[in-house]
């Protein structure tokens, strides 16, 4: 990184700006390991699943308001500190330190976001990070916005092979037993069906508790699965896929990256701090996205309450050399 980031913005071919090579809106193929193109079927069979079992909702016998509020609390629980906290910023960018049984109970929430395993998760973030937006990038906007979203989800990807991308990727995620655990077959997936059979049983058992009869049980147990997992785990997706897709194609740019990352307020706004996303390539140790004074970025927010209660150590902020418009983000000691 050079002693303060440019923000003169980008245009739409190569460009230097200071020593950094910008490249935008350049047409990508997908990456070599998609090639010849075939559908992983397991994936997209399971995606369709949920996002079917998430269309439920929309059938008034599964709608219930105490449903509806664990969903929204489900978003904040498993998405922020599941994914943008532990997955992303802790596990990924060592942005932050914390007790390994808290570290872990994080962790246990991003399994359940399903979104892979924590160091397939982490790979493939930092192989991003390394080919932003140049082919060997998994999920570049610029093969196309849908392939970003969604697209590389669905089509296999040597690339992406687990063993050989951990291995290169993941190692220090693989040391700890608890993770290394995590990659074996049907561990994950067997904490994942439990929290679905918790919600349901929590569901049913408020019912009971409220002396409600066992059918009315049975609808409220139903309505807190169909809400507060499948509802909650679409969302959560697509608050992710948006940081791939959209933080690359639409926002503005504090820093002049060598990709097209962008800051986007409605996706920063939506992912509690994950749509900063130029503020993140510039500066991708840090646990802090957001930078300037409107960039409200909750994950950090809830790091330093953690720092607060002694629950987070070593918090790396931005760097000292951070300037927006020849201001430093981080002012020097007096
Ligand atoms: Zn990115
Ligand atoms: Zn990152």
């Amino acid at each position: 990184m050079g002693s303060c980031y440019s923000t003169s913005f980008v245009g739409r071919q190569h460009r230097k700006v200071g020593e950094v090579l910008v490249h935008v809106r350049e047409k990508l193929n997908s990456p070599l390991g998609t090639k010849p193109s075939r559908i992983a079927w397991i994936d997209t069979t399971g995606l369709a699943t949920i996002h079917l079992l998430a269309l439920l909702a929309f059938i008034p016998w599964f709608f219930s308001w105490t449903g509806l509020v664990i969903a929204v609390l489900g978003l904040y629980v498993f998405g922020t500190l599941g994914i943008s906290l532990c997955f992303h910023r802790l596990l990924t960018h060592r942005g932050f330190a914390c007790p390994k049984p808290l570290e872990h109970a994080f962790a246990v929430l991003g399994v359940c976001c399903l979104q892979d395993t924590p160091a397939r998760w982490v790979a493939i973030h930092r192989r991003h990070h390394e080919h932003a937006d140049r082919q060997a990038d998994p999920h570049s906007p610029l093969v196309d916005f849908l392939w970003a979203h969604i697209g590389w989800l669905v089509m296999k990807n040597r690339d992406l092979t687990r063993l050989g991308l951990c291995t290169r990727y993941a190692k220090d995620i693989l040391r700890d037993p608890f993770y290394a655990r995590l990659e074996r077959k049907g561990y994950w997936a067997s904490i994942v069906i439990g929290s679905w059979l918790a919600f349901f049983l929590i569901g049913s058992a408020i019912a009971l508790l409220l002396g409600e009869g066992l059918m009315a049980a049975i609808q409220l147990g139903f309505s807190v699965l169909i809400w507060g997992v499948f509802v909650r785990t679409v969302l959560v997706w697509h608050t992710t896929w948006l940081v791939n897709s959209v933080t690359h194609v639409w926002g503005y740019r504090n820093y002049a990256t060598n990709e097209s990352s962008r800051n986007n307020f409605i996706v920063g706004f939506l992912s509690n701090g994950e749509g900063w996303h130029n503020n993140h390539h510039a500066d991708p140790r840090s646990a802090r996205h957001g930078h300037l004074r409107w960039e409200i970025d909750v994950t950090w927010l809830t790091i330093r309450s953690l720092a607060f209660l002694g629950l987070a150590t070593r918090l790396i902020g931005p760097s000292p050399s951070l300037c927006v418009n020849g201001r430093l983000v981080v002012p020097p000691p007096l």
